[in-house]
Formats: structure tokens, C-alpha cells, sequence
């Protein structure tokens, strides 16, 4: 075991390079051990990419740029579609190694990369158009968008090929060169993909690098950046915002959320709770849209207890690349042990476990699914963004309860409220202070429709026309016809 371990680690840490002007580098960067959370043991690594690798990506991506940017939307388009096509080619591998380094199921892992496939050609379907201001006997005034430059992207651990295609894909349609940074918990499947289209590109249109969280921060504060796309913490936002102000760079945040879901008394809890639950438990929680709190009306709210409980029986935990396995392990170390902290302290709180509240008794970061219920509003389970496999069920009594308490905090992602009475529902919805408010479903995004946070969830929109325009400058051209 150990033999085959160690040969496969020699294998794999041959094979990832990062992608710098069209070539493969080797980084001569900080060395990152890549660790399998389903066994907790380290199966690759990977060099990271040095302070002057990173000038000489952002350098190829300059000299990229003008070229790149004077082709049409359709060409660019074009590149997007095979860069899609590739990535369903080669979903059987990569989704085999996102499971390794992330830990979520396989069938989960080939969702995330079909998903960032058809997300990526969704959005080349979406027309920038200059607009028409003025056109009379005196003035013609017109609004033109124009491609920012170099965007540099950064990406978190949970869904490191989703959340890199979405702004991979903005950034290049708009006409920007990018430099792109994965997570360190999860930086292969995006060097493997760096690899899979270095020869579909242009030299330094795409640039791939690894790095820790130093190098992230050299691309907040580079001049030759124009752009910052990141997705992770609020608190990292927050660094994230403050060192861009230096250069005042574009910046769009993607960060963390406490979505709440609202369950009025007029459904079948059996019907709403397998929704609830996958909305809640999907990829062990560690989504930013996940459900992670359950407002339950008093009336419905034993029923609903029991018939997620239930549903939890359900989810078989293990090794994600088993295929019995629903839940597999927390991705990292870091992360488990904080998943474990806020179990303590909600048992602490006297809590009553509806299910779960342990963890299976082998090696890796791994932890039944848990839901409980009887917390204190102002618990950390309840006040804290989890992201691990532990949801709260709360109960109400009146809607404006609920709604008062689900935007009690200082996020706003998303939520949702589930009814049959869709009318009410979505008057509800939208008293939601979120960037989505759903109805009857949660977890729901497309390429045409803005997903982002209100508060201290986000700034700025990704997907849609809106998501697409937030790499690019607004230019007026104001014209006088006479003199
Ligand atoms: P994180 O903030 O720790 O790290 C994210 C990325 O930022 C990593 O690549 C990291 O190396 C880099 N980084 C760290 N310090 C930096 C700095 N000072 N400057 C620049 N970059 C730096 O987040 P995480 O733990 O990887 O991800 C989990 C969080 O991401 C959760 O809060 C989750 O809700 C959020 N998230 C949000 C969305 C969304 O779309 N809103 C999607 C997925 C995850």
C-alpha cells in the first residue's frame, strides 16, 4: 500500500506544471503537498510559482492582450467552445483527481465540470452591445465597453474548476488576458486544465500559477493587474479589497454565505425534505449557497424533523471515488477541525441531535452527516457560516419571525422559502436581503442570470450581462457633429 502510494505520488508530481506565456514551467516557488482528505495522507505535489514567475506571467499576459482583445466576441467564442469541448473530453480524469484532491463523490466531480463546461458556453451566448445614447442633428453620444486588461483570478478550495471556468470564461469573452491562481488545498485539476488548453490559446492569454496565499496577495497589490475575481472568505475579501485599493483595481468578491431556507406549514415534509437536505449536504456542505439554516414553521417543523433525519440515514459516507459514497470527507484539515470546534460547542449548548453528531471510525477528515435542532438563536451554529455537514433546524411560529431572524447577519448570498402558496412564497422571497432569493428550490444558478452576495457576502455579480461587464470599462464617445 505504502509502495503504490509512493508510486503514484511520483507520477502525479511529475505531471502538473504551471502555464506561464504558453509553456510549461516548472514553479520554483513554494513546494505544495497536495493531500487526499479521504485518507489524510499526501498523494502529489506540486511547485508553486515565485514572486518573478508571477511578473512574467502578468508580463505574457500584457503583451497578450491587444491582440486578444481586437478579436470579435465570435472568434473569442470560439476559443471558449473548445476550451468547453476539452474539459467534456477529459471529464473521466479530471473528475478521478478532483475527488482525490477534494474529496467530493465522483459523480458530484464530473457534475462540477459538465456544469463549468455548459456555464462557460452559456455565457458566450450573451451579447455586449455598445449602446445609443444620443443620436440627433447635433450629438451622437455612444457607450462602449472596453476590456479591462489583465484579470487575475483566485480561487477557493470547494469547486476549484467551477469557480475558476466561471471567471476564466468572463474574463476571456470580454477580450482580458488572465492570470489564474487555484486554491493550495486543491491546485492540480486546475494545472491539469492549464495544461489540457495551453495549445488552444494564444501565448499569454491564459496563464496558470500555484501558489499559497502569498502569492494571491502579490496579485492583489500587482500594477500590471487590472482586475481582481475573487471567491473565498469574507474575511480574505476584506484583505483582498484593501490591497487592491492600492492600484484601485477592478475587484468582484464571491465570498462565504449563511443561507437560510424557510419552510412554510403548507407542504409535505417529506417531499421538501430530500430538496432541503441535498441543498444542505451536497459536497459535505462546503458550498457558499449551501442551506445552512432550516426555519421550519412550528406546525410542519417534527415532521420535517424526522423526515431529514431520515434522509441523512440515507447518505452513505466514504472515499468519494466509491461509488456508494452521497457524503464523502471535509476537504481539509484546517477546515475539519473547525467543523469539529462548532460540533463541540453546539453540544456544549445542549443541542438534540437529529442525526449524525460523530464521525465514522476511519482515517481522513470525515464526519457523519449532522442535523441539529433546540440551538439558541445566537449560537455559533447558527450565527457562523459552517460549510461543513452540520445544519440547524430552527422553528417559527410567524413568517416575520422568520424573516427577521433569516436576515439577522451580516451575510447575504442567497435564500430560499418553500410553499405551495408560490404567491406568498415569493412575497417572502423577497424580503430576503440576499443577492438570490429563491422559491422551492435553492442552489440554482445560470449563465443569464447574476449570482452574487448582498452585505458581507460579495460585491459586484458573476454570470449574466452584468457578471460579464464587470471585466470590462464603460467608455463614453461623446461626438459633436458640427464645430
Ligand atoms: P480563503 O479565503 O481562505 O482562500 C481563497 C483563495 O484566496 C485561496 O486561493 C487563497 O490562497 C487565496 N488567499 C488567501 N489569502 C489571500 C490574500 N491575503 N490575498 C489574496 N488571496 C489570498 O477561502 P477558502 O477557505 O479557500 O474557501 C472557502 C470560502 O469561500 C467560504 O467562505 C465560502 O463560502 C467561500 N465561497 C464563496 C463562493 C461564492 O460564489 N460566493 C463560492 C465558493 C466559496
Amino acid at each position: 500500500m505504502a509502495q503504490a502510494q509512493t508510486a503514484e505520488h511520483t507520477a502525479l508530481a511529475n505531471g502538473f506544471s504551471l502555464l506561464i506565456d504558453g509553456a510549461a514551467v516548472t514553479g520554483t516557488g513554494e513546494r505544495l503537498d497536495v493531500v487526499n482528505p479521504a485518507t489524510g495522507e499526501v498523494f502529489a505535489h506540486c511547485q508553486g510559482a515565485s514572486r518573478a514567475e508571477l511578473d512574467r506571467a502578468v508580463a505574457a499576459a500584457r503583451r497578450a492582450f491587444p491582440a486578444w482583445s481586437a478579436r470579435s466576441f465570435e472568434d473569442r467564442t470560439l476559443f471558449v467552445k473548445r476550451m468547453a469541448d476539452i474539459l467534456r473530453a477529459n471529464a473521466g480524469p479530471l473528475a478521478e483527481l478532483l475527488t482525490r484532491e477534494q474529496g467530493k463523490p465522483l459523480s458530484q466531480a464530473r457534475d462540477e465540470i459538465n456544469r463549468a463546461a455548459s456555464q462557460s458556453e452559456g455565457m458566450t451566448q450573451i451579447p455586449i452591445r455598445n449602446e445609443l445614447i444620443t443620436d440627433d442633428a447635433e450629438r451622437r453620444i455612444e457607450l462602449r465597453y472596453v476590456p479591462l486588461g489583465v484579470a487575475g483570478i483566485i480561487t477557493p478550495w470547494n469547486a476549484p474548476i467551477n469557480l475558476a471556468a466561471g471567471p476564466l470564461t468572463s474574463a476571456l469573452y470580454t477580450g482580458n488576458t488572465v492570470v489564474l491562481k487555484p486554491s493550495p488545498y486543491t491546485p492540480l485539476c486546475t494545472l491539469r486544465i492549464g495544461e489540457l488548453i495551453r495549445d488552444v490559446f494564444p501565448p499569454g492569454v491564459v496563464n496558470v500559477l500555484a501558489g499559497g496565499d502569498a502569492l494571491g496577495q502579490w496579485m492583489t497589490e500587482h500594477p500590471g493587474i487590472d482586475k481582481i475575481s475573487f471567491t473565498g472568505s469574507v474575511a480574505t475579501g476584506k484583505k483582498v479589497m484593501a490591497s487592491a485599493a492600492g492600484t484601485l483595481k477592478r475587484i468582484t468578491l464571491e465570498l462565504g454565505g449563511n443561507d437560510a431556507a424557510i419552510v412554510l406549514e403548507d407542504v409535505d415534509p417529506k417531499v421538501v425534505a430530500p430538496k432541503l437536505f441535498f441543498a444542505g449536504f451536497v459536497n459535505s456542505g462546503q458550498v457558499c449557497m449551501a442551506v445552512k439554516r432550516i426555519y421550519a414553521h412550528e406546525k410542519i417543523y417534527d415532521a420535517l424533523c424526522a423526515a431529514l433525519a431520515e434522509e441523512a440515514r440515507k447518505w452513505v459516507v466514504g472515499d468519494g471515488l466509491d461509488p456508494a459514497t452521497k457524503l464523502g470527507p471535509i476537504q481539509n484539515r484546517m477546515q475539519y477541525d473547525k467543523v469539529m470546534d462548532l460540533l463541540e460547542d453546539t453540544r456544549r449548548q445542549g443541542a438534540r441531535f437529529l442525526a449524525g453528531g460523530d464521525r465514522p471510525a476511519r482515517p481522513g477528515y470525515f464526519m457523519n452527516p449532522t442535523l441539529v435542532t433546540d440551538v439558541d438563536e445566537n449560537s455559533r451554529i447558527v450565527r457562523e457560516e459552517q460549510f461543513g455537514p452540520i445544519v440547524p433546524v430552527l422553528k417559527f411560529t410567524d413568517v416575520e419571525d422568520a424573516i427577521r431572524r433569516a436576515n439577522d447577519t451580516r451575510y447575504g448570498l442567497s435564500g430560499s422559502v418553500w410553499s405551495n402558496d408560490i404567491e406568498r412564497a415569493t412575497a417572502i422571497a423577497a424580503k430576503l436581503e440576499v443577492g438570490t432569493a429563491w422559491v422551492n428550490q435553492h442552489r440554482t444558478t445560470a449563465a443569464n442570470v447574476p449570482f452574487g452576495g448582498a452585505k458581507e457576502s460579495g460585491m459586484g455579480r458573476v454570470y449574466s450581462e452584468l457578471g460579464l461587464k464587470s471585466y470590462m470599462e464603460p467608455r463614453v464617445v461623446s461626438v459633436m457633429k458640427r464645430l
